[in-house]
């Protein structure tokens, strides 16, 4: 099997920017960036992340709101910040050299086991498994394994069988099967069995079962949440604020919004105000679910809170990180 999957990989691989020179920093990076999000999403960001933070000295020096925005449109922006708080560590700790044991690896902010073993296995050729959910697919149906993949217990079992029979080309092995599980034996739809390497060798094809694999128990539901989003416009600027204190998109800049939004009280305060009522949207992250209503409001002042601004449309798309879930409502504007 393994055999195959390298020769398969030797002339289907993807085209990657980090796969030219897999140094630690760029596959940390390139790990980091993929999760949760598409390649494709990804390479744009990459190549700008790159040009401008080419080094973990340049990112751990990087200030907090210029690193949000060449993360802006990514999502799930504590993925940045922990990067950073993980480059200063290596510049303490290790000199600025990306550390090359597992622990130390383990050891640093947002790196987790799987992003560990991908990082020591590309870019030091360590025998690690990078277990994600791509592997977790492929092997169950490989093995008709029939755990439960979203269990912990589930993830260590099948890193420690793999660890068994990685290949000395173990940064290959494992890039294989990210490939393998992108491209052939896909997470939607029918897998393209007829033309995996694996096929010959694989339990659930050659047992008509493929449908049936991976098994994986429900998820929770997501919490769900509703708000009415404010577009304030005075004089061509738009009131937008800082999130404060909250763990979900902290630290990036967002409307105004309000649990509920009476227009007659609002007018009450403000007889000049124009309000009209906008397009809603419904925002998925993954385990909230927010129901936004809109509202466009023109007047012609605002008593602004101490968190408030008031900015123009250029400073927000030039200066201020706005998460997708309201970047939207620009085109309300
Ligand atoms: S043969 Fe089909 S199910 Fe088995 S690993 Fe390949 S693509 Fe996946």
């Amino acid at each position: 099997m393994v055999e195959e999957l390298l020769k398969w990989y030797a002339l289907h691989r993807r085209m990657l920017p980090w796969r030219t020179n897999p140094t630690p920093y760029a596959v940390w990076v390139s790990e980091i960036m993929c999760q949760q999000t598409r390649i494709e999403t990804v390479l744009p960001y990459y190549e700008r992340f790159m040009n401008r933070l080419p080094t973990i000295a340049d990112l751990a020096q990087c200030p907090e709101e210029e690193l949000l925005k060449l993360w802006e449109g990514l999502g799930y922006y504590s993925r940045a910040r922990h990067m950073k708080e993980a480059a200063m560590d290596i510049m303490s700790r290790f000199a600025g050299s990306f550390p090359s044991d597992f622990d130390d690896v383990l050891s640093l902010k947002g790196i987790g086991v799987y992003t560990a073993g991908a990082i020591l296995s590309i870019a030091f050729g360590k025998k690690y498994a990078a277990v994600d959910g791509n592997v977790l697919r492929v092997f169950s149906r490989f093995w008709m394994d029939d755990h439960d993949i979203a269990s912990e217990e589930t993830k260590k079992n099948m890193k420690y069988r793999l660890e068994q029979i990685l290949p000395d080309a173990v940064g290959d092995f494992n890039q294989a099967i990210m490939d393998l599980g992108a491209t052939i034996c896909i997470p939607n739809g029918i897998p393209l069995c007829e033309k995996c390497p694996l096929s010959s060798e694989c339990q659930a094809y050659q047992n008509s079962c493929v449908s049936d694999y991976p098994r994986k128990s429900k998820t929770s539901a997501k919490k769900e949440i509703y708000m009415t989003v404010l577009l304030i416009e005075v004089h061509q600027r738009y009131v937008i604020r800082k999130r404060e204190d909250q763990t979900l998109l902290k630290g990036l800049y967002e409307f105004v919004h309000v649990d509920e939004f009476s227009p007659s009280a609002f007018l009450e305060k403000y007889p000049s105000a124009k309000i009209e009522r906008r397009t809603s949207r419904v925002h998925i992250f993954t385990h909230q679910k927010w129901y936004m209503d809109c509202y466009y409001i023109c007047c012609d002042h605002i008593d602004l809170k101490d968190n408030e601004k008031l900015v123009s449309k250029e400073e927000l798309s030039e200066k201020y990180s706005m998460p997708k879930a309201f970047s939207r409502f620009l085109k309300e504007l």
